[in-house]
């Protein structure tokens, strides 16, 4: 048998035929207030907390996705993701910013189903978070991510999120810097930021419209 061809997944750059390879894809849970509460939780008083998806869950520019298996509760999250251009381990808040190479909107696919199993006997979020395409996102802008720009969702055209990126508990730069105190970010690396209140059911023939001001939008359908 010969060695597998293995190829690193990719997304595109809004202006340029460049494309950003991804290398490690991780998720912030409950950054925003009124999420964290609708899924019985106190966003009072939790530092930031992370997962991971497999770099190749990304979906690049959306398309049609098959409906994935498993489930019975598939849900949308919209968020801002980061794209990383450098690395790190402890960098510091004032710092963070000098990490990003630029920004995207990206839809946080979730078997809500699993993960309230696993949630109830205490295992691993691993099936309900990072499925095969579980990480659909829309082209980088380069830059900064914008402070206060509108986020929303649409689920057949009927808003289903909608929330300002002010609103987030813990801002992108203080997101980097936790994060570096886990893990050694490096070039490539993704970060999905959390999502606003609104999450909700998908069903098979979804169209779904993701956007953030001022980011080039993403939108994808369920076969
Ligand atoms: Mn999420």
């Amino acid at each position: 048998m010969d060695l597998p061809a293995v190829t690193v997944p990719t997304i595109a750059i809004e202006g340029s035929t460049d494309r950003f390879p991804v290398r490690r894809i991780y998720c912030v849970g409950q950054n925003y207030a009124a999420h964290a509460r609708e899924m019985g939780a106190n966003p009072d008083r939790q530092a930031p907390f992370f997962f991971s998806k497999p770099a190749d869950a990304v979906v690049p520019g959306g398309g049609v996705l098959p409906f994935p298996p498993r489930t019975n509760d598939l849900h949308h999250e919209v968020e801002l993701v980061l794209a990383l251009g450098a690395g790190g381990s402890d960098v510091g808040v004032d710092d963070a910013g000098r990490l990003i190479f630029g920004c995207a909107v990206g839809v946080d696919l979730t078997r809500r189903d699993l993960q309230a199993e696993a949630k109830a006997a205490g295992r691993p979020w691993d099936m309900a978070k990072g499925f095969d395409r579980s990480a659909p996102i829309g082209a980088l802008a380069r830059g900064q991510p914008p402070a206060s720009a509108a986020i929303s969702l649409s689920v057949n055209g009927a808003a289903r999120q909608a929330g300002k990126l002010s609103d987030m508990i813990w801002s992108p730069a203080e997101i980097i810097a936790a994060l570096s105190s886990y893990v050694t970010l490096a070039p490539g690396d993704l970060i999905f930021t959390g999502t606003p209140s609104g999450v909700g059911r998908l069903l098979p023939g979804d169209n779904i419209e993701a956007s953030i001001e001022g980011l080039p939008p993403l939108s994808f359908r369920l076969a």
